[in-house]
């Protein structure tokens, strides 16, 4: 996904109280930047932010990050917060914040090791990652084997990558590119909506409702180490 460039991006995410400035000088301190002690999930390439804020609000003993190398794409899932937050308030008194668990960070995720600290990931998803489907382009693509070793970099031990995508080839080698890494596929599916043991609890992103919508099937793995 990638919107054309929206001059006023920059200036929205730099004020914005949701959006980290300065990632690198969190590493190791996430858990101060939330101010509790709830494990950290990120995911990468979140896209306009459908599945994140989805998941942050089922799961508020979570922290969650998003991560997004567009600017003007950011905006879009920025906007989409503040948009819930006011609806939120408006039905409440007092005017909590919906949604605490949630941060995010405009960065290329190639960088994520000098963000986050070994094992101060507890999971990381991977929803429709752009399938960069030129060989020669193929390190580019969020599983392959060099994403795999970064992943590694900051997960926890028992920590796991979550990976949905429509795009069969791109599943294939991503599946590949686990084994190679070292890691072990837990879980996988060429069809995630007809599998009931792994579509429970399933939270669809943007992308996920409009290629399943097509026909599309969508497949899904779970890998850790
Ligand atoms: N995850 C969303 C969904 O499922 O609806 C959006 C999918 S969209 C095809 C992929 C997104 O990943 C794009 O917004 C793109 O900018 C972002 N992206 C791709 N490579 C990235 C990288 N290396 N770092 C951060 N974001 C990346």
């Amino acid at each position: 996904m990638r919107l054309r460039n929206i001059p006023r991006a920059e200036g929205v995410l730099e004020a914005h109280d949701k959006v980290i400035k300065n990632e690198k000088e969190h590493k190791g301190q996430w858990k101060a930047v939330f101010g509790n002690e709830h494990p950290v999930y990120i995911e990468i390439g979140m896209g306009k932010g459908q599945f994140l804020t989805e998941m942050a609000a089922r799961h508020p003993e979570r922290n969650y990050i998003g991560i997004e190398r567009y600017s003007s794409v950011l905006l879009r899932a920025v906007e989409r917060l503040d948009k819930l937050e006011e609806e939120k308030k408006s039905e409440q008194e007092g005017g909590a914040r919906l949604l605490e668990n949630i941060r995010f960070i405009c960065m290329d995720a190639a960088e994520i090791g000098e963000v986050f600290e070994k094992g101060e990931v507890k999971g990381i998803y991977l929803n429709f990652s752009d399938p960069w489907p030129k060989k020669r382009h193929a390190r580019r693509r969020l599983t392959s084997k060099e994403f795999f070793a970064r992943y590694d970099q900051v997960l926890a031990p028992e920590g796991q990558v979550e990976f949905k995508t429509d795009n069969q080839d791109l599943f294939q080698f991503s599946l590949e590119q686990a084994d190679e890494a070292g890691w072990r596929v837990l879980m996988s599916t060429w069809d995630l909506h007809a599998d009931p043991a792994m579509n429970q609890g399933n939270v669809m992103t943007e992308y996920e409702k409009k290629f399943s919508a097509k026909g599309n099937p969508i497949c899904k793995m779970i890998a850790g180490r």
